[in-house]
């Protein structure tokens, strides 16, 4: 499994899954979850609202999948990342999750690309140095890499891009 890391806006790449990152209401927010609701169209947040239905939303480090609409990606995996806390609320285990239930749903679907979004470090403030060493530590120890081909970090602002080259051009 490649592991690389670009400076993008997610909405824009043509992989079997993006990963959103959601709220656990499951109807849309700010950041990346409104503009993949934005550009992917309500097909998106109208299968979130039957997983709604279904189950009560999505816990925090939990993950649901749906078509991606008009998004160029196949399916949005939708994560919820943890609020930060001060970092004593199980923040790290928790961000960790979002990595490791995404791409065990990506699997289920038969996802072979995902592309990851910087979770949890916009509204909901995980400090990005860490942010990254979680998510980065998670993919590089996911036990069934062989049955992926590529995940990508798509990074969204300078600092992210940084902190993410260098913890994996090394
Ligand atoms: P959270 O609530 O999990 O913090 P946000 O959407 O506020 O989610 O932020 C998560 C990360 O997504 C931030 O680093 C933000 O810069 C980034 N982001 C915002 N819009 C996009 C986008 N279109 N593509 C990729 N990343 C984005």
């Amino acid at each position: 499994m490649k592991i690389e890391v670009i400076k993008a806006d997610i909405t824009t790449i043509a992989v079997d899954a993006v990963v959103n990152a959601a709220n656990s209401s499951l109807l849309g927010g700010g950041g990346v979850d409104g503009a993949i609701h934005r550009k992917g169209g309500s097909s998106i947040l109208e299968e979130c609202i039957k997983i709604r239905e279904r189950q009560g939303g999505c816990s925090t480090g939990e993950a649901v999948i749906t078509t991606a609409g008009n998004l160029p990606a196949k399916h949005v995996i939708h994560t919820v990342g943890p609020i930060w806390n001060g970092g004593n609320n199980n923040e790290d285990l928790l961000l960790s999750n979002c990595y490791t239930n995404s791409l065990r749903l990506a699997i289920d679907n038969s996802c072979k690309t995902v592309a990851f979004p910087n979770i949890s470090t916009g509204v909901y403030h995980f400090p990005k140095n860490k942010a990254a060493q979680i998510a980065v530590d998670t993919i590089q120890h996911f036990k069934q890499q062989e049955l992926l081909d590529k995940v990508i970090f798509v990074c969204f602002d300078d600092e992210n891009y940084e902190l993410y080259k260098k913890l994996l051009i090394k």
